[in-house]
C-alpha cells in the first residue's frame, strides 16, 4: 500500500524542475491533501509553513512524474516474441494468447511496479476488455485503462458496441479516485469500419475518451490501402481493407479522429497531408519509438507533428515490443533519435503526455492546484543541459522516490 500523508508535507530538493517554469535551486513544494499548494524556495515555503513535515533531498532533482500515454501492462520481458516484421510478431502474439492467460495478471503487477520505480505517476493502459485494470488500480499510480474490444468475437456491431460500453461502465465501479476506464478501438485491421464508427460516436456523445493504434506498421499501410500483405493474411476474414487511402485518412473517414482520441504510434506512412489531417481534427499522438524500432515500423514524423500543433506524449508500449516500462528511457531514445533538446524531452515525458490525454489541468507540471505527482531523481547537474542530465539519470535507474497524488508509492532511500 502507498504511504499516505496526513498533514501538510514539503517535498524539497537541490533542484526543482516544475517544467512549466525554469529550474529552481533548493526548490520546494507544499503538498496538502494530495495536491500542490505552493511552489517556491525551501527557505520561503518552509518559513510560511512551519508545521509542515519537510522531506529534503539535497543531491536530487524533483521533476513531475512521467505520464505514460500508451502502454500495455500484461506482458513480460522474458519470453517476448522475435521482432522481424510486424505481422510475424503479431501472429506469434495471437498464437500465444491462450498461454498468456495464466500469467497476465502477474505480468501487469510487475510492469506497474517497474513503471513506478522509474518515476511514472500516470499510465494510459490498453488491454483486451480492460483486463489489466485491477493491477493498475492497486498500483498507486493514477491512470486510465482503455478496454479494447474485438467486435467479431461478440455479435452484431450494435450489440458489440453496447457490450463494450456496458463493460466499461462496470469497470468504473469502485475504482480509486484517479483511476478510470475508457474504450479502445484497437486498430484498423482488427475492428471493422462500422463498429469503429459506432464506437467513436457512442463514446463521444457520452463525453468519453478513446484510444486507437494507428499507422503503426508498413503492413497496416498496405492493408488499408491495398487490402493485401501480412495483416490481410492473418485476419483473412476481414473484408474492409483496400480502400486506397492512408490509415490516417481512413481513420478520419470513420470518425475516429477527434480531440478526445489518442492515437498510438503514427510511425509509418504518415505524410505531410496526413499531418494536416491530424492537426485539423485535434487528435493527440502517443510516440513509442523503441517499439517502432523493434518491430521495423520506421520513424514517426514526430517533429513535424509537434510543429503542426499536434499534442504528443510518450508511450512505452508493452514488454513484448519494448525493453522496459521506463518512460524516461523511452524519451531519452526519442531525444537521441530526433535530436531534441533535453528540455523538449522532459516536457514530452510529463506535460506532453498530460496534454495528449486531456489531463494537463491535473498533472504533468509542478504547479499549485495540480496533484502532487513527482519523481525524485539522483543527479549532479554538472554539465550545461540539466534537463538532459535528469532525463539520463531517470532513464538509468536514478529515480529514488515516486510520489503520486501526495502518496509516496516508491522510496528506495528508506527515509
Ligand atoms: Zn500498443
Amino acid at each position: 500500500m502507498p504511504e499516505s500523508q496526513i498533514g501538510p508535507v514539503i517535498f524539497a530538493a537541490g533542484t526543482l524542475m516544475p517544467v512549466s517554469s525554469p529550474p529552481l535551486q533548493d526548490g520546494a513544494l507544499l503538498v496538502r491533501e494530495g495536491r500542490i499548494e505552493a511552489v517556491g524556495t525551501l527557505a520561503d515555503v518552509g518559513r510560511e509553513n512551519p508545521d509542515a513535515e519537510v522531506r529534503f533531498f539535497p543531491n536530487y532533482t524533483i521533476i513531475p512524474g512521467a505520464v505514460n500515454a500508451h502502454a500495455h501492462l500484461g506482458f513480460r520481458r522474458k519470453d517476448a516474441p522475435e521482432g522481424g516484421t510486424f505481422s510475424d510478431w503479431l501472429s506469434s502474439l495471437i498464437e500465444r494468447l491462450p498461454e498468456k492467460v495464466a500469467w497476465t495478471a502477474e505480468a501487469a503487477s510487475d510492469c506497474a511496479r517497474e513503471a513506478i520505480e522509474a518515476g511514472t505517476t500516470y499510465m494510459a493502459e490498453s488491454s483486451p476488455y480492460g483486463e489489466c485494470l485491477p493491477q493498475l488500480a492497486e498500483s498507486g499510480m493514477a491512470g486510465t485503462v482503455y478496454a479494447e474490444f474485438f467486435p467479431h468475437e461478440i455479435g452484431t456491431l450494435e450489440v458489440a458496441v453496447e457490450s463494450i460500453v456496458a463493460k466499461v461502465r462496470g469497470l468504473r465501479e469502485g475504482l480509486p479516485e484517479r483511476v478510470d476506464a475508457q474504450v479502445s478501438v484497437h486498430s484498423p485491421y482488427t475492428v471493422d469500419p462500422e463498429s469503429s464508427r459506432l464506437a467513436a460516436r457512442r463514446t463521444r456523445e457520452m463525453g468519453w475518451k478513446l484510444a486507437i493504434h494507428l499507422s503503426e506498421s508498413p503492413e497496416e499501410v498496405e492493408f488499408v490501402r491495398d487490402g493485401t500483405g501480412g495483416l490481410a493474411d492473418i485476419f483473412g476474414t476481414n473484408e474492409w481493407g483496400g480502400v486506397g487511402v492512408s490509415p490516417v485518412r481512413y481513420a478520419q473517414s470513420i470518425e475516429l479522429l477527434a480531440p478526445e482520441t489518442i492515437a498510438a504510434h503514427l510511425a509509418t506512412g504518415v505524410s505531410e497531408e496526413d499531418i494536416d489531417v491530424l492537426a485539423q481534427t485535434g487528435v493527440a499522438a502517443a510516440h513509442c519509438p523503441r517499439s517502432n524500432d523493434f518491430l521495423g515500423c520506421g520513424v514517426s514524423p514526430v517533429l513535424g507533428m509537434m510543429a503542426s500543433g499536434i499534442r504528443v506524449g510518450m508511450g512505452t508500449d508493452g514488454l513484448w515490443s519494448s525493453p522496459s516500462m521506463n518512460l524516461f528511457e523511452e524519451t531519452l531514445f526519442a531525444v537521441e533519435l530526433h535530436g531534441m533538446s533535453g528540455a523538449t524531452g522532459l516536457e514530452l515525458a510529463t506535460v506532453g503526455g498530460a496534454r495528449a490525454l486531456g489531463i494537463e489541468a491535473e498533472t504533468g507540471t509542478l504547479d499549485a492546484g495540480k496533484w502532487a505527482d513527482l519523481a525524485v531523481v539522483e543527479t549532479s547537474l554538472e554539465d550545461g543541459d540539466p534537463e538532459r542530465e535528469v532525463l539520463e539519470a531517470a532513464a538509468g535507474g536514478g529515480v529514488a522516490v515516486t510520489v503520486s497524488g501526495g502518496n509516496v508509492i516508491y522510496n528506495r532511500l528508506g527515509t
